[in-house]
């Protein structure tokens, strides 16, 4: 299948990087959608076809990957990640991602107690939920002090609660005087001593205040632990993420970590960052200093500030703790978010914005519109996140100023309070998918991780296919699911596009960023319920080898060792795979051990071909090993 203006004449291109080869390759390009080969150089693709086209581009150097038949997608990005918060504290987390029973949640906490030197915590801090957990509920206090007599242990479930064992209540000195905080429910006993559990009621703030009283790690810990992180969402095929910011991540002092890496050009995930005050009330200070100091586009391919977000004005936030009503926001918020926004505006400053329901929205899109009356609208570079609830007066006034939107499986989480609380009728169009599209909103997917959902973009895929929470509870009729390619372009060039990138990725298309994952099971091709089990066995960024896995094993950059070494992740890593241990699940999918073989063999002969491999000596590698560059 050689393709017209991408096969390269012979003698004529230099030999390439890196070449994935024997693939089933979706390139998300509607002029090539299909392909066998890659070629890879100076971390762009320089080709894109079968693999006779491509085998012109090999040099001594390059190293070829075979795929053996397996599913190639252009690397994933998820447009709402807490990802330079989430990496600054992953090795401090014990991780309940993917954790099937709350049994085995407790024995991985009791058996992290021992490993848990005196003074440092236990945190669970989101990523997981009820619905995914065989017992269908939440861990008791008595279970936590059981698990953890002496350590501290504190549990984030999403936004709406928070649970610490009796050695973690006398760390934070939460006592009968203790007041309540705004929007905060310390919960108590008939004597009126703190339980162990807070509530968000509706705001997270008391639960995150709470959380940022335990010990962080030190700024050198902060620096492998994003490594790690940034490594394990690479595990997942994520090439990219549009960070969110969040509470208590404040610029630049909490970005020194990444800021760090870029500078050592260590990043193995492309981010895209927003700025978030931290500060009710001062939300213009931090504005009014930013655009002065700072510009969006300021980075570089790899990090790079994009704007203002998700939250610009704290009064604007609607916390979506779907156990609790919808909060009314004070009429004061709308005063403060006209002001930032023209002042972003002023700027060239583009943003997103938090907003979970549709009433929500439209008291935004109230202030854009006025704003835009006055002129100087800017007609696209903002987003609304979340949108659980926009109506479709409200998708058609976003589309009118020119906005886009970017949705997250918030609802795969938390589904089942969404219905007991607003009825399946509702729950059926939230967020109402189809709709957005039938729009001709652009929509980039995401997560939401690391403290509400989990940052595995499996789920999320797996969501907008199926429509389904944690628990199997079906939430959306056909007409509000996605079909698997529409469900990877969100992923892929819909999020590309939030951030004005779909130039430069979110296809495999020459000319754009080497940014690919070879899958472990073809997502197209596996029943419904095995989406989330995919994982990347190879991931690409910049045509350097991120992660590898299985086969590929060693191939991927090293990173320094866990630190410190008591870290949970050093035990349990991160995302609990099913069936836990051992290969990771789908790797023997798609393709027997027979085809495996003969593949391998494949691979043998063509490389031997081409003088690649000595002739007659079995290979055991999949591979050439030939010097990566970029990966030293
Ligand atoms: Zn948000």
């Amino acid at each position: 299948m050689p393709v017209d203006g991408i096969r390269p004449a012979p003698g004529a291109t230099p030999p390439a990087d890196v070449i994935v080869r024997n693939a089933r390759i979706h390139t998300g390009d509607d002029r090539l959608p299909e392909a066998t080969a890659v070629a890879v150089r100076d971390g762009l693709f320089t080709a894109v076809g079968d693999d006779a086209t491509i085998a012109g581009q090999v040099g001594p150097d390059t190293r070829v990957v075979d795929a053996l038949g397996r599913r190639v997608i252009p690397g994933l990005n998820d447009s709402h990640l807490h990802v330079i918060r989430g990496g600054r504290n992953y090795l401090l987390e014990l991780r309940w991602d993917g954790v099937p029973s709350l049994s085995a949640g407790l024995a991985m906490l009791a058996e992290q107690a021992r490993r848990t030197p005196p003074g440092e915590w236990i945190r669970v801090v989101g990523g997981w939920s009820t619905e995914q957990m065989a017992e269908q509920r939440m861990p008791t206090i008595s279970e936590l002090n059981a698990a953890a007599p002496d350590t501290p242990v504190f549990v984030l479930h999403l936004y709406q609660s928070a649970l610490l064992n009796r050695a973690a209540l006398a760390a934070v000195g939460y006592g009968k005087d203790t007041p309540n905080p705004p929007g905060g429910e310390i919960v108590r006993d008939h004597a009126g001593n703190p339980t162990g559990l807070l509530l968000a009621a509706p705001t997270a703030i008391l639960l995150y205040q709470t959380l940022a009283k335990g010990p962080m790690l030190s700024k050198a810990d902060q620096i492998v632990s994003t490594r790690h992180f940034l490594r394990e969402l690479n595990r997942f095929g994520l090439t990219s993420a549009m960070d969110a910011a969040g509470g208590f991540q404040s610029f630049p002092d909490d970005y020194a970590a990444v800021m760090e890496l870029a500078k050592r050009g260590e990043l193995s995930l492309r981010i895209s960052y927003y700025l978030f005050p931290q500060v009710p009330g001062q939300e213009l200070d931090d504005l009014r200093r930013w655009t002065a100091t700072v510009h969006p586009g300021d980075g570089d391919e790899w990090l790079r500030c994009a704007g203002a977000g998700e939250t610009l004005v704290w009064a604007g936030l609607d916390y979506e703790n779907f156990r609790e009503p919808r909060p009314e926001l004070h009429a004061r918020a709308w005063t403060d978010v006209d002001a930032a926004v023209r002042l972003l505006l002023d700027h060239g400053w583009g943003f997103r914005i938090h907003a979970t329901y549709g009433e929500t929205i439209s008291r935004y899109l109230d202030v854009f519109e006025k704003i835009a009356a006055d002129g100087g609208w800017p007609g696209s570079g903002w987003f609304f996140d979340h949108a659980e609830t926009v109506t479709q007066r409200g998708l058609d006034r976003i589309a009118a100023l020119g906005g886009a939107i970017s949705v997250q499986n918030r609802m795969m989480f938390q589904g089942r309070a969404f219905a007991e609380r607003y009825g399946a009728e509702m729950a059926r169009s939230a967020p109402p998918l189809r709709a957005m599209l039938d729009t001709g909103l652009v929509v980039g997917a995401g997560t939401d991780a690391t403290r509400v959902s989990s940052y595995n973009p499996w789920l999320s895929l797996a969501w907008l296919v199926t429509g389904r929470t944690l628990s199997g509870l079906s939430l959306y009729p056909a007409r509000n699911r996605m079909d698997r390619e529409t469900a990877l372009r969100l992923y892929t060039s819909g999020s590309a596009q939030l951030t004005g990138e779909n130039e430069v990725k979110g296809t495999i298309t020459a000319g754009k960023y080497a940014d690919l994952a070879v899958l472990s099971a073809d997502y197209f091709a596996v029943a419904d319920e095995n989406i989330a089990r995919i994982e990347s066995l190879l991931t690409v960024t910049g045509g350097t080898i991120v992660y590898a896995a299985a086969e590929y094993e060693g191939l991927d950059v090293p990173l320094p060792p866990v630190s410190p070494a008591w870290s949970p992740v050093a035990r349990f890593g991160g995302y609990q795979a099913p069936g836990g241990g051992g290969l990771p699940p789908g790797v023997t999918q798609g393709l027997d051990i027979a085809g495996a073989a003969a593949e391998s063999a494949d691979q043998m002969t063509w490389r031997q071909a081409r003088g690649l491999a000595p002739a007659g000596v079995p290979d055991q590698r999949l591979y050439q090993a030939g010097p990566l560059p970029g990966c030293l």
